[in-house]
């Protein structure tokens, strides 16, 4: 039996050598940019929303394999959500993400938990950033750039 940070090691691995939803969406899908100028990771996320629901996404860029694996992650888990569920989730990641917001990630916990549907699933793979500070950015770099993408979206 493989140990947990190898099965997490594997999935990581499988989400960079073989990213899903990967490639571009033309608008009126939204566009957005990051940049990980720690790391050289760059991530375009392209969202295409529909009537509040994740219609499709699309995810390009280049750089480390925490950053591209969740990036792939991150394009898989909100693919067919709704705007609140993808905010639950956002909010989720980036608590597990976050030594120091540990008690706000609680509280937002109990926010999430109102969406039954929010499981991290793969995503959990990403936990072990932690333990690395300087590549948390490169975990949050995707997630970042999702936000970005939601911020721009027409108004409802
Ligand atoms: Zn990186």
């Amino acid at each position: 039996m493989p140990g947990l940070e190898d099965l997490y090691r594997e999935i990581i691995l499988d989400h960079y050598r073989t990213p899903r939803n990967r490639g571009e969406l033309p608008p009126p899908a939204v566009r957005a940019e990051g940049h990980n100028p720690l790391c050289g990771d760059e991530i375009q996320v392209y969202l295409d929303v529909v009537d509040g629901v994740v219609h499709d996404i699309k995810v390009a860029g280049s750089g480390c394999s925490i950053s591209q694996s969740s990036a792939s992650m991150m394009s898989q888990a909100v693919k067919g959500k709704s705007l609140a569920e993808v905010n639950a989730l956002v909010r989720r990641f980036k608590g597990m993400m976050s030594i120091e917001d540990a008690e706000a990630f609680a509280a937002e916990d109990d926010a999430a938990a109102l969406v039954p549907e929010v499981k991290l699933g793969d995503l959990e793979a990403l936990q072990g950033v932690v333990k690395f500070p300087v590549r948390i950015k490169c975990a949050t770099l995707a997630w970042n750039t999702l936000l970005q993408a939601m911020s721009e979206l027409p108004a409802a």
